[in-house]
């Protein structure tokens, strides 16, 4: 059976050309730096999003969690929004891998405000940590696929150089902010120290992410990639796909944007079901269904049934997420059978 698979931008398939570039890569030992289709997308990387230079990882945790362990000194304390990725779902990872405290800022729609950090910031006194590290996530997965606004991200960088802190950004889906802006991703970039995001989401590569930042800041980090286990070898073949992501996928994202229009819409048409549209800003839509005296789980399975896959859960909220796989004939499927079972 086919299914209309709306759970997430990571169950992308990798496209045709992918898969050609994939078979006809060159590849080389990357512990040598030796693969120069690694090398090209490392560079590639660096160019867009104007950092001096860049590292292929295998996953997002991985470069998220790296990015702290090199920014970081164990006992120092990182500013982070309380609902982003890397305290929900990266395992308790900073503790363990960095020996970090976590001070957890509430965001508006994922956006924590530039005077909240910087109060937030520690003083220079011998009962306290220092402050060692600013992480923003753009888009913000759990409040919808939201952008940080530019202005707020520009004046969050100020009081980040004000105290010498660095800023990571957790960009897994920074093109996806790149298109809702309609601006270069270098001028997101601009307001960072280093930046992670996912070739494996919407940009459709089969597996990896990559680092950026200065020359001496993946200097640095590669060593603790080498730690984690990420040296991969002729990953090469990974890293093809890659490139296809950064030269074609990082083009088309607003269709996927346009499909979460489409179906955010529908969605909210049907009695009982609620979506706050401010959030709807590119490919991720969260609906309240508490007006339909179902749970997550019940209504996925429902769905299932009828062949899509979302992801819910037992909380009365769902989640759609648009991609590549996803075409506009789906979405009407999809609200039909929506419509269906709650009928
Ligand atoms: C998906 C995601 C990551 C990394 O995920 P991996 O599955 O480890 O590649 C990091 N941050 C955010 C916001 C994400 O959505």
């Amino acid at each position: 059976m086919h299914y209309i698979d709306l759970r997430s931008d990571t169950v992308t398939q990798p496209t045709k050309e992918m898969r050609d570039s994939i078979y006809h890569a060159q590849v080389g030992d990357d512990v040598y730096n030796e693969d120069p289709t690694i090398n090209r997308l490392e560079e590639m990387a660096a160019e867009m999003l104007g950092k001096q230079a860049g590292m292929f990882v295998p996953s997002g945790t991985q470069g998220n969690q790296i990015c702290v362990m090199t920014h970081t000194q164990p006992g120092e304390e990182i500013i982070l929004e309380e609902k982003c990725h890397i305290i929900t779902y990266e395992v308790g990872g900073i503790g363990r891998l960095s020996g970090v405290q976590a001070k957890l800022l509430h965001g508006n729609k994922g956006v924590m405000a530039p005077e909240d950090i910087e109060a937030a910031i520690r003083e220079e006194d011998i009962h306290q940590p220092k402050t060692g590290l600013i992480c923003l996530e753009n888009t913000h997965n759990r409040a919808g696929g939201t952008v940080i606004p530019m202005d707020i991200l520009k004046k969050t960088y100020e009081v980040a150089k004000k105290h010498n802190i660095p800023v990571h950004m957790d960009g897994a889906r920074v093109f996806n902010a790149a298109t809702y802006l309609k601006l270069p991703v270098k001028e997101i970039a601009q307001y960072t120290d280093s930046v992670m995001f996912c070739l494996s989401k919407g940009l459709c590569a089969p597996v990896g992410s990559m680092v950026v930042g200065s020359n001496e800041f993946i200097q640095k980090a590669r060593k603790y990639r080498k730690m984690l286990g990420g040296g991969m070898r002729q990953a090469g073949f990974l890293a093809a796909a890659g490139i296809v992501s950064l030269e074609k996928m990082t083009l088309r994202l607003q269709d996927d944007h346009y499909h979460a229009q489409l179906l955010a819409k529908g969605l909210n048409r049907i009695a009982g079901i609620k979506v706050d549209m401010d959030t709807v800003q590119t490919n991720i839509i969260i609906c309240d269904i508490s007006g339909l005296k179902m749970t997550g789980t019940e209504f996925s399975q429902r769905l299932y049934d009828k062949g899509i896959k979302i992801n819910g859960g037992s909380a009365s909220t769902i989640r759609f997420v648009t991609h590549y796989w996803i075409k506009e004939e789906d979405i009407e499927i999809t609200l039909n059978a929506v419509n269906s079972i709650i009928k």
